[in-house]
């Protein structure tokens, strides 16, 4: 069957028709500054990207230009929309609500719109994308595949924070983690990749990207993960801060005199790579610039590869020992240098990395030695395919 991945943001929408069977990608891409101009970017399998500047005032121009694109006479990966089977849809905050995919129904929609308050950015958005394809293809079957579902057996000792515990009673402020599609798919790739007995695994994947979460999996299922109650927490990322002692957000606000939403937006959009770098978010940028002796650059490579050894080194303990750590995402997966310098602060746990395969980027790998004690590997992720798996697994 042929499944339509649609991830929906709040001025952007990604999108991916694939071939369920084969798993082949039949065409995909995005809608660029939806509300603003507009530009749709789309790419049928085995052709070049084609580029057109079109208004788009809502979501719902750019998702029938995509469905246009899809069903178009000369370019169309399809014929017609009837070949379009199931839409699964990302959808970013689940809450504690869902645990799972779910097909999307009114109900569904409804609790969705409950979450809307823990993930002001995105559900709303993903929301749309929901109620513009139901409109624009009545009939065809939806899932919602939420990033917080697969945190969900997370142990009440890993997602409790340590606040009164009424605000977890009333307004459920609770670890929830995100990245969970990449978190569970990576994991489990990783357990078939190594040969692993799935019912007696201990797994820690490092999903590093312009947003990056590390999460404990245990036999399958994910124990503990970086990011909380929203993704600004856990490791330094592109522009989010990461972990930071939470009374700095009084100090610098007296010294800037700067208000919560002004902190907020230097937390999100100015801190992280950025911050620290003073010159990009972008990790192949600082990588360029550390190595023409820029100390920022060094420095803001250095607390990131620090930081995110110091939370594997957590969850070694939080699983009582591990079996393979697995890197993954833009940087996971194409950084070596981050990868070595991860890999040097865990030596005592006989871990000892291949350099020559270490070198590689962007394909499935083991990067540890033969002799050594925990398997390190790359596996690239695919959310848009687990969406697809999932969704299929529903509907079918
Ligand atoms: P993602 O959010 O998963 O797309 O990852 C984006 C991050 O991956 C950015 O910081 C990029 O600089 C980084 N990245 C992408 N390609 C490479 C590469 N070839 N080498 C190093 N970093 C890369």
């Amino acid at each position: 069957m042929n499944v339509l991945v649609i991830n929906c943001g709040s001025s952007s929408l990604k999108y991916q028709l694939i071939n369920s069977d084969s798993e082949e990608v039949l065409a995909k891409g995005l809608c660029e500054r939806i509300g603003i101009d507009g530009r749709l970017v789309y790419q049928k399998e085995g052709c070049d990207k084609e580029v057109t500047e079109a208004s788009m005032p809502t979501h719902k121009e750019a998702i029938q230009m995509v469905l246009d694109a899809l069903t178009n006479d000369k370019t169309g990966a399809i014929k017609s929309l009837k070949e379009i089977d199931a839409v699964g849809h990302r959808v970013v905050h689940g809450g504690e609500k869902f645990a799972s995919s779910v097909v999307i129904d009114e109900e569904v929609i409804k609790a969705v719109e409950e979450c809307n308050d823990l993930a002001p950015l995105h559900n709303p958005a993903n929301l749309i994308g929901i109620n513009v394809c139901k409109e624009l293809m009545p009939g065809v079957p939806m899932v919602a595949v939420f990033d917080t579902a697969f945190h969900q057996t997370m142990p009440a000792k890993a997602y409790l924070y340590g606040l009164p515990i009424e605000y977890y009673e009333n307004y459920k402020v609770r670890r929830y983690g995100f990245h969970g599609t990449s978190h569970s798919f990576v994991s489990k790739r990783t357990v078939e990749f190594l040969g692993l007995d799935p019912e007696n695994s201990k797994v820690i994947v490092c999903h590093l990207g312009n947003g990056s979460s590390i999460s404990a999996v245990l036999n399958g299922k994910c124990i503990d993960t970086t990011m909380g109650l929203t993704p600004l927490e856990g490791v330094v990322m592109g522009t989010r801060s990461g972990n930071i002692d939470p009374a700095i957000i009084e100090y610098i606000a007296k010294k800037e005199n700067l208000d919560i939403p002004a902190i907020m937006n230097i937390l999100n959009k100015k801190s992280g790579l950025q911050g620290l770098s003073k010159l990009s978010s972008d990790f192949r940028d600082l990588n360029e610039a550390a190595q023409n002796g820029n100390k920022y650059a060094e420095n803001a490579i250095e607390v990131l590869c620090y930081g995110i050894a110091k939370f594997v080194g957590g969850y070694v303990a939080a699983l009582n020992g591990v079996d393979a750590i697995t890197f993954t995402a833009g940087i996971g997966e194409n950084a070596s240098l981050v990868r070595e310098k991860v890999v040097e602060y865990l030596g005592y746990l006989g871990i000892t990395l291949d350099k020559e395969a270490n070198s590689k980027r962007g394909e499935e790998m083991i990067i540890s030695t033969a002799d050594s004690k925990v398997k390190v590997c790359v596996i690239p992720t695919n959310e848009e395919l687990a969406i697809c798996r999932e969704t299929v697994a529903l509907v079918k």
